[in-house]
C-alpha cells in the first residue's frame, strides 16, 4: 500500500475527522436477508436467492453467538498496522481462527434441510473430510487461491465463505473504526486485506454521495473516490453500465463500472437510487449485468464468497 499521509500524521490524526471506514452493522447479515427476499420477487434466479437469504439469517443467528468470544487484537499490533497501513485483520497470511469452524458446523447443520441437492450430498460427506482439508479449503478460498480439488469441495465452497464472512464480521465489530488503517485509499480491505464485492454510494449519516467500497470478507467499508477505478485508481474514461429491460432500467440502483486502463469492471450500487441496496445481495442479483459487460471485455473485479471462483 502506498500512503497518503506519513506514519505521524496518521498517528495523529483526530478520531472522527473523517469517516474513512465504516464498521458493519450489528444486523448485517439480518438486513441482507432481507434485502435478498425482496430482490427474488418476481427474479429468474428466485430459488438461489430466497437460499442465501437463509444463509444470511443463519450467519445473522452465528454472528450473535460469536461476537462475546471474539477479541480485540493487542494494542501493540493495532498501533503497527496503523502506522504502517496494514490490515489488522490480515486474512492471507495469519493463521485460521479456530472459530470459523464451529461456524461452518452450525451453518451446515441448521441449512441442511434447505440446501439444493448438490450442496446436500456435500454436506453429507462433511463429516468425513476432516478438520485439515477444511482449514486447507478455507485457507485457499481467503488467499483466493486455485479453485477446489473436488466436486465436494467446490459444492461447501459458498458455505466455507460465508462462515469465514462470520469469523471476520465478529473481529471487525470488535474494533473501533480508528483501529483501521486510515489515509490509504487501496484496492483491499484496510481491515482484513480482501478484495471489495462491489462499492456503495451512502446517503445519510455519511453525507449524501459517499463512495465506499464494500469488504467481500469482512464487510467493513472503506472510503474511494467516486469516478476512480478501484483496482488500478484510473480516472480517466470510466463509463457505467447498467442493465435496461423492455420498460426502462431494471435494478436502478446497480451499474458496472468500467476501467479501459486496466479492463477492470465493479459494480457500484447507489442509496441514492434505492435506499435498500446492499454491494452484496445487489451483486448476487445481478449476474446478468457482468455477462453483459464481460462480452464488451470487461472482467469482474468484485469477489462474492457465494460465487465460488478463485
Ligand atoms: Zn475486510
Ligand atoms: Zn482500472
Amino acid at each position: 500500500m502506498q500512503p497518503l499521509l506519513s506514519p505521524e500524521e496518521i498517528a495523529t490524526q483526530a478520531p472522527g475527522d473523517i469517516l474513512t471506514n465504516r464498521l458493519p452493522a450489528d444486523r448485517l447479515f439480518a438486513q441482507r436477508a432481507d434485502r435478498l427476499r425482496t430482490l427474488a420477487a418476481g427474479h429468474a434466479m428466485a430459488d438461489f436467492l430466497l437460499f442465501c437469504a437463509r444463509i444470511a439469517d443463519v450467519q445473522q443467528t452465528a454472528l450473535e453467538r460469536l461476537r462475546p468470544l471474539t477479541q480485540r487484537p493487542d494494542e501493540g499490533l493495532l498501533l503497527r498496522c496503523r502506522q504502517h497501513g496494514m490490515p489488522p485483520l490480515d486474512a492471507q497470511g495469519a493463521d485460521l481462527p479456530d472459530t470459523w469452524y464451529e461456524v461452518l458446523t452450525t451453518l451446515s447443520r441448521e441449512l441442511e434441510p434447505w440446501a439444493p441437492p448438490v450442496l446436500q450430498s456435500a454436506l453429507l460427506s462433511l463429516p468425513g473430510l476432516g478438520r485439515p482439508a477444511l482449514d486447507a479449503l478455507a485457507r485457499s478460498i481467503l488467499r483466493c487461491e486455485a479453485s477446489p480439488d473436488t466436486v465436494i469441495e467446490l459444492a461447501l465452497a459458498p458455505l466455507v465463505g460465508a462462515a469465514l464472512q462470520v469469523t471476520w464480521t465478529a473481529r471487525a465489530l470488535a474494533l473501533n473504526g480508528q483501529d483501521i488503517p486510515s489515509g490509504f485509499e487501496d484496492s483491499l480491505c484496510p481491515a482484513c486485506g480482501s478484495h471489495p464485492v462491489a462499492s456503495i454510494v451512502r446517503i445519510g449519516d455519511a453525507g449524501h454521495g459517499v463512495r465506499y467500497a464494500t469488504c467481500s470478507l469482512c464487510a467493513n467499508e472503506w472510503h474511494v473516490t467516486r469516478i476512480k477505478c478501484v483496482p488500478c485508481h484510473n480516472t480517466k474514461d470510466i463509463a457505467y453500465q447498467g442493465l435496461e429491460g423492455e420498460e426502462g432500467a431494471l435494478n436502478p440502483g446497480v451499474k458496472a463500472e468500467t476501467c479501459p486502463a486496466c479492463q477492470a469492471s465493479l459494480k457500484i450500487v447507489s442509496m441514492e437510487k434505492d435506499p435498500f441496496v446492499d454491494a452484496f445481495a445487489d451483486d448476487l442479483a445481478t449476474l446478468a449485468l457482468d455477462m453483459l459487460v464481460d462480452e464488451a471485455g470487461f472482467h469482474r473485479a468484485g469477489r462474492n464468497l457465494f460465487l465460488f471462483t478463485p
